[in-house]
């Protein structure tokens, strides 16, 4: 059968799906200023727009559109003379495509290897528990799972511990790395489960066991994962309905706006209804007191914390919220350079060099409350918020080919391993 036969197929079986998205657009803006990039910002609650990556005027940004705006955000855009061009001409088809690819992808690691895991395809929530469950079982002298708490909605939230010494030797650093906290991205939870495989099924470096413990939580949001895979493909938040009057017609909070540090400062919004609603109260979701928990619970011997986002392609660090230098800034910057030389050294030529630098300078945006400046207040001396990147050919975005996962991968655990090791080093 042809390509575009099925194609055709796939699209009518899941014709149902995305129809929220009929006629919305996205569009490359590249601002030149700093003004502009503001004056982006600042159109944000008007035409309701939803950006998917920032605008810097280093880097292009995405933003989504509802049709009823577009109009006036073209004409905004011509009044403030950022250049722009439009990004994907009807969000609906191209989610439609998204889906085939995925499901093509299953298809074609079943066909070979029988079975298709959490990092090398974008996977339904069922599916990345599983894999948990079953790494636990399997490799019981070194892997723990824990399931702190239940979601809003109910769901078990799950983490593996992995130690050679059970936790119990105080001297081994604690390496923390979480995903998933904005379900959208979903190249955030293959990257996290890959590390669990690089740690249990495939151990290349032995060091990374024998000296460090290492706790790893792919999906922190598992309510806003399962929506976002089920009912609306662009869903960031968490699912709560508890957060104001308002909470069945806007529900959710933006987990990496919650946590208790500078909450609700900069970057955030009282309007339940945005994408940076930042909760009724610091830690209000159950989702980031899990996180909080886990941080402060291993805080005397936690030397790194990463947190997996996308995308950008850039590695961040506090503080966040308000652009200043933390008194761990030289070893905040070596060591997120010496992660991104890493990556580079196996990134393919078509992906963007990562940025690395402060949250706020970096991206010119200033957002209170993120998890990478709550561990860092806590003590975590080196943390991170990771911008996976977002390059698929000329398609940026949450449209990433899943054929890519695992360059980004593999590419993002050669970080990582730097990053372990360089904490060890200064702080271990
Ligand atoms: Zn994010």
């Amino acid at each position: 059968m042809k390509i575009w036969a099925i194609v055709l197929l796939t699209a009518a079986a899941v014709c149902a799906k995305h129809e929220k998205y009929i006629g919305w657009k996205s569009y490359i803006v590249q601002p030149s200023t700093l003004e502009q990039v503001k004056a982006l910002h600042l159109l944000e609650p008007t035409l309701e727009l939803d950006f998917l990556s920032h605008a810097t005027t280093s880097r292009e940004g995405v933003v989504l559109v509802k049709p009823e705006h577009q109009a006036d955000f073209i004409a905004a855009l011509a009044k403030l003379e950022v250049e722009y061009k439009v990004h994907a001409e009807n969000i609906k088809e191209k989610l439609d495509y998204d889906d085939f690819l995925i499901e093509r992808r299953n298809r074609e690691i079943r066909a070979r290897n029988g079975r298709s895991l959490p990092y090398d395809n974008y996977q339904t929530l069922e599916a990345i528990d599983a894999y948990l469950d079953e790494i636990a079982a399997k490799y019981p002298d070194t892997v723990t799972l824990v399931e702190p708490a239940k979601s809003f909605e109910g769901r078990t939230i799950k983490y593996l511990k992995i130690s050679t010494t059970n936790f119990e030797d105080d001297s081994k650093p604690v390496i923390f790395i979480d995903g998933g906290i904005h379900s959208r991205e979903w190249i955030s939870p293959p990257t996290v489960t890959y590390a669990i495989h690089k740690l249990t099924e495939d151990v290349t470096d032995p060091d990374l066991l024998d000296n460090f413990d290492w706790i790893i939580l792919p999906i922190v949001n598992p309510d806003g994962y399962k929506y976002s895979h089920d009912t609306d493909r662009f869903w960031r938040k968490t699912r709560s309905t508890d957060q104001h009057t308002l909470g069945f017609f806007c529900p959710g909070v933006d987990g990496n706006r919650n946590y208790d540090f500078a909450w609700n400062t900069a970057g955030t919004s009282n309007n339940p209804c945005t994408e940076i609603f930042a909760g009724s109260k610091p830690l209000s979701e159950i989702e980031t007191q899990v996180v909080a928990e886990i941080m402060k619970t291993y805080l005397p011997r936690m030397t790194l914390y990463l947190t997996m986002h996308s995308f950008g392609s850039m590695i961040l660090y506090p503080w966040g919220h308000d652009g200043s230098l933390s008194q761990q800034a030289l070893a905040l910057h070596t060591v997120g350079i010496n992660m991104a030389e890493a990556i580079h050294e196996r990134a393919l030529p078509n992906f963007p060099r990562y940025q690395v630098g402060n949250s706020a300078l970096v991206i010119q945006y200033a957002a209170a409350g993120a998890a990478e400046d709550y561990a860092h207040s806590l003590g975590v001396p080196l943390s991170y918020t990771y911008e996976l990147p977002g390059l698929s050919r000329d398609m940026w975005g949450f449209h990433l080919d899943p054929a890519y996962i695992p360059q980004v991968c593999e590419e993002t655990w050669a970080g990582i391993i730097v990053g372990a090791r360089r904490s060890r080093e200064l702080f271990g």
